[in-house]
């Protein structure tokens, strides 16, 4: 079985090159035709001999993939849909928004963290995605080129996988990568203390944390993984952590009608975050099967967040995008299994 290059960090490739009989500098030549150059075939690797690259093509492929389905909602947004190992599937989101365009990456399928109102929660954990696999989302979409914007927020946990998230991060980071700006992508978790930890001091992109609601039990119901990394700590490591001017942390905040969505909330929320630079961004809710669980209506939201911006906690509603076609993570994707099983 041929290996697949796409995925792989400079040290990885330089070692091929070694074990090829080319020299150490042809890895960073790979890198830069792989990631940067955006090449779909060894034959464009022009600076590499025609001997080394028939022995790359008989040991290694370039390993992206194509999306196997795109659904595509009246805003503009898109949802692709591609092949993990077999029996798995991944889910991306494009979303235009005038002149930025953003990608929404999975970093596995499925999820073991099984919060309440999450349709990949439902579906369980099926694995997690090689940093290969994680990339191939953002350099496979046809828009890649005009994308500005990479979140982490598809299907599963990425703290939950670790080390091939921040495989992909320097990746997408470093220059002889695809050299972008880490204030270009953001990674979200629902807090997973020693791993976001480590993720601070590896990385330096925006951190986005899922809160959903500032009181311990009621979070717990709706984020079973409070009881083990309660968000006071999770906080507590945010508040002494130097973030420096341009890194960013936010809080993710998806309003449940009668719910999480009272004056008390308001003020817990505007207490919890003291002495944290960051903002909150109002999630609305799309329901998932089976739950019981509904958004507060658009006058509702606006006045939770007018009452949290006058806490002096900048506060915005996330517009909606591609409801049309399910943009809830793990929609597609269960469909998907449904119809092959
Ligand atoms: S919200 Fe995120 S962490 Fe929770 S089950 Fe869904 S994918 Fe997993």
């Amino acid at each position: 079985m041929l290996v697949k290059l796409f995925g792989k960090s400079l040290e990885e490739l330089k070692n091929i090159a070694l074990e090829l009989g080319l020299p150490a500098y042809a890895g960073k030549q790979l890198a830069e035709w792989i990631y940067r150059k955006g090449i779909a075939g060894f034959d464009g690797m022009t600076n590499l001999s025609k001997k080394a690259r028939a022995l790359l093509a008989s040991r290694y492929e370039l390993g992206l993939h194509e999306p196997l389905d795109v659904q595509e909602s009246a805003d503009g947004t898109k949802k692709y849909l591609f092949q993990g190992t077999p029996g798995k599937f991944i889910e991306t989101a494009y979303i235009p928004e005038g002149e930025r365009g953003t990608v929404c990456v999975s970093s596995q399928v499925g999820c073991k963290m099984g919060c309440l109102f999450c349709m990949t929660g439902k579906q369980g954990f099926q694995g997690n995605l090689s940093a290969g696999e994680i990339l191939n989302q953002y350099r496979s979409i046809p828009e890649w080129k005009q994308l500005t914007n990479i979140v982490y927020m598809g299907m599963g946990e990425p703290l939950d996988n670790l080390h091939e998230v921040l495989k992909s991060l320097e990746i997408l980071t470093s220059p002889w990568g695809f050299a972008l700006s880490p204030r270009r992508i953001t990674v979200s978790t629902i807090g997973i203390t020693p791993a976001m930890l480590e993720f601070l001091n590896k990385s330096e992109v925006h951190l986005a944390v899922s809160l959903h609601s500032p009181f311990e039990e009621e979070r717990r119901k709706l984020i079973p993984v409070q009881q083990v990394y309660p968000f006071r700590e999770v906080l507590d490591e945010i508040r002494s952590w130097d973030f420096g001017r341009q890194r960013r942390v936010s809080f993710e905040y998806i309003l449940f009608k009668g719910y999480n969505d009272t004056p008390a909330h308001v003020n817990e929320l505007s207490r919890i975050l003291q002495g944290i630079r960051c903002r909150i961004n109002l999630i609305r809710f799309h329901p998932i099967p089976d739950t019981l669980l509904e958004s507060p209506d658009e006058a509702a939201m606006q006045q939770f967040r007018d009452r949290i911006n006058a806490k002096g906690i900048t506060t915005t509603i996330r517009a909606s995008r591609g409801q049309d076609i399910q943009a809830a993570c793990g929609l597609l994707s269960t469909k998907k299994l449904l119809q092959n099983g």
